[in-house]
């Protein structure tokens, strides 16, 4: 049977006030043409030509009511005065969980890997298209946004326990093994009941943007998830398909 519920995701795009973003770029050309690019998506940009002016502007805010406190930082690797493997680690150090991601001119391994391990969330190496920055600029925002609205707590529906720290999950008083992946899907599912989600958005949550693979792994893993939750498979309860759509929970 075909659901026509609006998911409450499809307007909420709309009404979230413009994401801020912060760029630390010190070639002129590129900074503007990054800048106009992202204006043009609808985000609101502010830059810092190096490194000291980005901490400046990231850190003097700490505590005062007018506190500029971007979405997303994307960061050059090659500043002067102080570097963006130094920046990145320092923000992280300090607790500052504001998605990074990194752009290089240096197309070593090194450096991409060095920026992941000191707390960035994602690389690109120029030249790149704006197309791609903004792709994934976008990836990052809406990661953050469901991440930060994840449960620690217990989460219960119907006859399904999860408890997200202790990665376990009860089903009619019984504890089933689920894949790491089965888990961070039902986990999603569990977020948000009856929001629909299409095959493409799930990859993106669970798999992460970078995932090659196609989308018949959503219905493959789908399948598990029933054979493990529901009393007939056949018959889900839980985790139901709207056809043309993707899935729902409940
Ligand atoms: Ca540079």
């Amino acid at each position: 049977m075909l659901s026509l519920e609006i998911p409450q995701a499809s307007s909420e795009a709309k009404l979230t006030p413009k994401n801020r973003l912060l760029l630390v770029e010190d070639e002129d050309l590129i900074r503007d043409m990054i800048v106009v690019a992202l204006e043009e998506e609808g985000y609101e940009v502010h830059t810092a030509i190096d490194g000291r002016s980005a901490l400046n502007l990231l850190q003097s805010a700490e505590g005062a009511s007018s506190e500029y406190t971007p979405d997303l930082i994307i960061l050059d690797l090659m500043l002067p005065e102080i570097n963006g493997l130094d920046i990145c680690r320092l923000l992280r150090y300090q607790g500052n969980i504001t998605p990074i991601l990194t752009i290089s001119a240096k197309a070593s391994e090194t450096d991409r890997v060095l920026g992941l391990e000191v707390g960035a969330d994602d690389y690109l190496t120029k030249p790149f298209s704006m197309r791609e920055l903004i792709a994934r600029c976008r990836a990052l925002l809406r990661r953050q946004r469901y991440s930060s609205l994840s449960h620690t707590s217990v989460q219960k529906f119907r006859d399904i326990s999860l408890y997200p720290q202790e990665c376990r999950v009860i089903v009619r008083g019984e504890e089933v093994n689920l894949s790491p992946k089965e888990f961070r899907l039902l986990e999603l599912f569990m977020s948000y009941p009856r929001r629909v989600w299409s095959r493409e958005q799930l990859i993106e949550q669970v798999w992460g943007p970078d995932f090659l693979g196609d989308t018949k792994t959503v219905d493959v893993h789908i399948r598990w998830l029933r054979e493990k939750l529901e009393e007939d498979p056949s018959q889900p309860q839980y985790l139901i398909t709207v056809r043309g759509f993707g899935y729902r929970f409940g």
